[in-house]
């Protein structure tokens, strides 16, 4: 029997490359996605694998097991949510509900099929960090009342609720906190800093620097996000929560001009008001995932944007 396993938010930009992971080390695989960020041209190339079954769906809503056949599931990724802070800022409620009701209806189905439950978290929990670099046992620094805080605070209760599911109903549980991931389908128009600064820079258009730019991120490869992914749902007796990300920290305004480099591009920098709440600073400490996983980054800042802008060129 090949594994089996669910993918939420499938459609989506580290969905799709997980779905596409999955296929391609045998799995079938059920994608769950409402499209509401998820894009169908992501996941296009699978529909006519015979291992791939997409479900158009809002996990918010119960899911009607009539004609669903999950028999043998044994993994459910739960990756469903917006994640870029134009996108959830414009949907904050929908934000909110998938990271309630859609994790619990998720967690649900886990403590049904027996499944393993992997739920994806964000750097964002611990909102604008007082801690440098973030280690796990960082509390965090939130505005409950933010902008950000669908976001920020629909994970921090996701997190919560996965923690009391696994102590009330014994079902094995998997945290991950994802920084900052960049790579190919990405959504041109989503609204973050590296799909915006690329096709600004194709575009010749002003590159718009929020802020003095000298605040901080930290950006991993999407397919060492997945690998981080599968690696942690590998991994028995380690619930998390866990960092994935990559540590190599630069400045948003140090980002511009690389990518203005890496381009060719004759774009100048533009600067805009920061966003309120824009955490200043982001690194993530990997040393728990270099430990438990063997996790470590693999591809290089240049060389990931590079693959990311011959992507959005083409
Ligand atoms: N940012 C920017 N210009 C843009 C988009 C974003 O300067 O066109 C900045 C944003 O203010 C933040 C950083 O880039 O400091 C990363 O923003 P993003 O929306 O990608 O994600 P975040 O890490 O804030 O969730």
């Amino acid at each position: 029997m090949p594994n089996k396993a669910i993918v939420t938010g499938g459609a989506g930009f580290i969905g799709s490359h997980l779905c596409e992971r999955l296929l391609g080390s045998g799995y079938e695989v059920i994608c769950i996605d409402n499209f509401i960020t998820g894009d169908r041209s992501n996941i296009e190339e699978f529909l006519d694998n015979e291992n791939f079954r997409l479900i158009e769906h809002d996990i918010t809503q119960p899911l009607i097991p009539e004609g669903l056949d999950f028999h043998g599931v044994k993994e459910i990724y739960n990756l469903a949510c917006p994640a870029s802070p134009v996108d959830y800022q414009n949907i904050p409620l929908e934000t909110l509900w998938v990271s309630a009701a859609g994790t619990k209806n998720m967690l649900d189905l886990a403590v049904e099929l027996k499944a393993k439950f992997l739920h994806t978290s964000t750097s964002e929990v611990y909102g604008d960090p007082l801690e440098h670099p973030q280690r796990e046992s960082y509390w965090g620094n939130v505005n409950c009342m933010g902008p950000r805080s669908c976001y920020d605070e629909g994970k921090r209760f996701g997190e919560s609720l996965i923690s009391n599911y696994a102590h009330k109903y014994g079902v094995s549980t998997k945290i991950i906190r994802i920084f900052n991931t960049y790579g190919p389908k990405m959504r041109a128009n989503d609204g973050r800093v590296i799909p915006n600064f690329i096709t600004q820079a194709l575009e010749g258009k002003p590159i718009t620097v929020y802020g003095d730019g000298y605040q901080t991120r930290s950006f991993c490869y999407v397919s060492d996000m997945v690998d981080g992914i599968t690696a942690m749902i590998g991994r028995e007796r380690f619930a998390g929560p866990v960092n994935l990300g990559n540590p190599e920290e630069y400045s948003i305004k140090a980002l511009a001009e690389k990518i203005v480099e890496l381009t060719g591009s004759k774009s100048k920098v533009s600067y805009k008001d920061l966003p309120q709440d824009d955490p200043k600073v982001r690194r993530p400490d990997i040393s728990l995932a270099k430990e438990k996983l063997g996790f470590s980054p693999k591809v290089g800042f240049e060389e990931g944007l590079k693959k990311t802008i011959e992507w959005f060129s083409s």
